[in-house]
């Protein structure tokens, strides 16, 4: 562990786990919750979902509310029990090696829930003792320092703003050091300044050497901020690739075009991505903005003799792909 003042997710991975080792290893996860009453049926939240979150990595959990992204963080927290499926955190299994992989790992949760009664400082020294860190190795005032609440150090916790609170929550779950920290929407209702105060934070832990996984339905956080993207949607996970690649999805334009009469044969062209007919006289062509453009798809167009009498044009972004992805399974 690295005892060094500064930054604390700065901790080095125990020498039991190979460098190849993924951070997190999901397998199979199933979670289904308990019926609300007699003949009810309970919710299946996780699917069977499988995924590996790479050890140095910001990653992104992303989801619409509701598609389960609270269940899975809740589950490698230990705060919900798993129906099937395995997860190990730093290469322990947490069925079977449920304390190291506890130590592994740091959750802040999507509720705020604080004594109001404590400071900031005393929130934290408690957190140790639980985690049976000695009074003389425990960091609270530099892990204040580090998410800029020293100078709130003896404040009642109900007299934090929310931003505050929040990032006593962050320091809270580095407590321990752990390798791993998983934050569960951690702006989600927050105003933009504080937003941008807790990227650069996860941005400041990720560069000191800390893995992190973080939920949001933020798509420009997601993408601004995580090198890798996971799409989970209704309980299965829908999409899971380098942030570039996501996005590289949405180079593709559309242009409706509407011709002269009925459409009875589509045109053809290298730079069509997609090429459909969605109305009678409407064509609807997919074409990829970094290999085409408008002007040569209109002349390939008009060149094969389709007498275009309006064009519209379509830009997508990763929204339209997020749209597009989650649309695909149907609830
Ligand atoms: P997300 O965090 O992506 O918004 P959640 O994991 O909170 O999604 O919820 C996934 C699904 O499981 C939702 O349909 C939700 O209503 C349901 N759910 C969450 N917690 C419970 C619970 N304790 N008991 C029953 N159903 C739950
Ligand atoms: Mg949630």
């Amino acid at each position: 562990m690295n005892q060094t003042a500064g930054n604390p997710a700065a901790t080095t991975a125990p020498e039991t786990s190979a460098p190849e080792t993924p951070a997190i290893a999901i397998r199979d996860l199933v979670k289904r919750y308990a019926p609300a009453g007699p003949g009810a049926e309970g919710k299946l939240a996780l699917k069977g979902v499988s995924f590996d979150v790479p050890e140095g990595k910001i990653f992104g959990l992303l989801g619409p509310n509701g598609a389960g992204k609270s269940t899975l963080i809740n589950i490698l927290a230990g705060m919900v029990m798993k129906t099937s499926g395995t997860v190990d955190i730093w290469g322990f299994d947490i069925d079977k090696d449920q304390r190291n992989a506890k130590r592994a790992i740091g959750i802040v949760p999507q509720e705020i829930v604080f004594d109001p009664f404590f400071t900031p400082f005393e929130v934290l020294e408690i957190q140790g003792g639980l985690y049976g860190i000695t009074k003389a190795l425990r960091r609270s005032e530099d892990l204040l320092r580090a998410v800029h609440l020293a100078d709130k150090r003896d404040a009642y916790a109900r007299t934090l703003s929310g931003g505050m609170k929040r990032r006593l929550l962050i320091a809270k779950a580095l407590v321990h050091q752990p390798p791993v920290l998983v934050l569960d929407e951690p702006t989600a209702g927050v105003d933009v300044e504080l937003r941008r105060q807790l990227w650069e934070l996860v941005t400041e832990m990720n560069k000191e050497g800390a893995t992190i996984v973080l939920t949001t339905h933020y798509l420009e956080e997601a993408e601004e901020l995580c090198d890798r993207i996971a799409i989970i949607n209704h309980g299965e996970l829908i999409a899971n690739k380098p942030t570039r690649e996501l996005v590289g999805m949405a180079r593709e334009k559309i242009l409706l075009l509407t011709l002269d009469r009925e459409v009875t044969a589509l045109p053809t062209h290298p730079g069509f991505v997609k090429c459909e007919k969605t109305g009678d006289r409407i064509i609807q062509i997919t074409y990829d903005k970094d290999h085409s453009n408008a002007g040569e798809i209109l002349s390939a167009v008009q060149a094969q003799g389709f007498a275009i009498v309006d064009v519209t044009t379509k830009e997508a972004d990763l929204e339209d792909v997020f749209v597009s992805l989650t649309s695909k399974v149907a609830g």
